[in-house]
């Protein structure tokens, strides 16, 4: 592999038999895999100055390991998956736990037996954790709107007490609606769960860090003598679009594109742009050696910002005297204004826009659009890699 800054004045787009637009998730397991399975020759076209997209890591000006774009815990229930990427990095046996700061009680979430107790008491919570076991069994993620679902008043008082201490508050704050107005699915993702296991993903089989953080799983999986990384390069500047055939550098491109980028920003957003929200993130470092008990706590009544994430309590980093904080603020993003899109919002009109885009470029038999930008997905970056697995067979078993 080699990683250049640019584009040499003599790049010739038919050395390569596959373009990938982006060198996050999407664009590097694609990248990989094509040139392993197909040997294929593969240039990865990235716009910013680095590699791994948003899972980008490094160290900051206290030499702490810290997530530019967020806090990333890998988790998978996906043996296919894991067993791909535990080829380019070990991971760490990290287990994430987050906190709720309920008006200064710490209580964990997902909500469950340990919860109960501290919210209702020892006496109470232990009679409530048997009724949520008679009415769900043991170890069982409940999502909160089926809990609000059930027509018992013990039911409907833990229900409550959750929905109003845990989802409204947060949930206004990331998405700017109630969670009633939001997709379900996006709240399914953080259960009640009616057991003791106090991990954010209860009873996920693969969970962890890996151990030289992302930036170095990314280096390892592009590090390919068939794959050439250019950073600094948007591939608007030289892809087009003309009927079914794509255009690179003026010529019409007869390999394989593999596109994961915003496919609004691709057509200029002519038909309107896709909304997101973003995040401003707030990073802070301390003296002193810990600021919280875990690696996240989410502020769940108060405040405005959603959660502070605290680094080295999940990369184990050791730095005496020194720690790296990120508080994150939710907004809606602002097309054009340099913003970072994070979140899709799951909605019916905007999955109708975003069809519309695609619809555009279904028939374009070598042009590819795979993650969480390009299928327009609330993707983990498990489901990125299983998404662009699948497209990279595909795309081998049609060769
Ligand atoms: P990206 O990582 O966004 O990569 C796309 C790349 O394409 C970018 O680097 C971009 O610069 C580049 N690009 C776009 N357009 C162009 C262009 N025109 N030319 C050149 N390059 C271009 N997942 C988890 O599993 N666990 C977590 O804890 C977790 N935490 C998260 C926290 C936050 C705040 C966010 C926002 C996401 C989190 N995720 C988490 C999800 C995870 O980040 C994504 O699933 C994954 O990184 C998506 O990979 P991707 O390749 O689809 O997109
Ligand atoms: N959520 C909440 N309170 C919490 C945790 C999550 O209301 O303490 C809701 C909120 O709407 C959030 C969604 O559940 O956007 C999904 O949470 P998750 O932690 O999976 O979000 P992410 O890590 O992707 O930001």
């Amino acid at each position: 592999m080699s990683i250049a800054s640019g584009l040499p004045s003599d790049f010739s787009p038919s050395k390569y038999d596959a373009i990938v637009v982006g060198a996050g998730y999407a664009g590097a397991v694609c990248a990989r895999m094509l040139a392993e399975g197909s040997s294929y020759r593969v240039a990865v076209l990235e716009r910013r100055d680095h590699i791994a997209g948003n899972a980008y890591d490094y160290e900051d000006e206290a030499g702490i390991l810290i997530h530019k774009y967020g806090p990333h815990i890998y988790h998978t229930t996906d043996e296919r998956v894991h067993q791909f990427l535990s080829r380019f990095t070990d991971f760490t046996d990290y287990q994430h736990k987050v906190l709720a700061n309920i008006h200064g009680t710490l209580m964990p979430v997902p909500f469950n037996h340990q919860s109960l107790k501290l919210a209702f008491g020892e006496e109470k919570g232990e009679h409530l954790y048997h009724k949520l076991v008679q009415a769900f069994g043991e170890n069982r993620r409940v999502p909160i709107l089926e809990l609000r679902g059930r027509n018992d008043p013990e039911l409907s008082e833990v229900a409550d007490y959750v929905y109003e201490n845990v989802f409204l508050y947060y949930t206004m704050k990331q998405w700017g609606k109630t969670p009633d107005q939001i997709d379900p699915a996006v709240m399914g993702r953080v259960p009640v769960f009616v057991g003791d296991d106090d991990r954010y993903f209860p009873q996920v089989p693969h969970q962890g860090m890996p151990n030289k953080g992302y930036t170095d799983l990314f280096e390892q999986m592009l590090n390919h003598d068939l794959i050439e990384v250019y950073v600094n390069v948007d591939a608007r500047d030289l892809l087009g679009l003309e009927g079914t055939t794509t255009v690179v550098c003026g010529a019409p491109y007869g390999g394989e594109i593999i596109y994961t980028g915003a496919l609004d920003e691709l057509f200029g957003m002519d038909l309107g742009a896709l909304p997101y929200r973003t995040l401003d993130m707030q990073f802070e470092t301390l003296d002193q050696d810990q600021f919280q008990p875990v690696g996240t706590v989410n502020y769940t009544v108060s405040e405005d910002f959603t959660r502070i994430t605290e680094f080295k309590n999940m990369t184990g980093q050791v730095v005496p005297g020194k720690t790296t904080i990120m508080r994150e603020y939710s907004k809606p993003y602002e097309p054009g204004s340099g913003q970072t899109p994070y979140y899709v919002i799951n909605e019916p009109d905007n999955i109708a826009l975003y069809e519309r885009y695609r619809s555009r470029v279904a028939n374009i038999p070598n042009f590819h659009v795979v993650g969480r930008l390009a299928e327009y997905r609330y993707y983990d970056m498990d489901g990125v890699v299983a998404s662009a697995l699948s497209l990279a067979d595909e795309i081998i078993n049609q060769r």
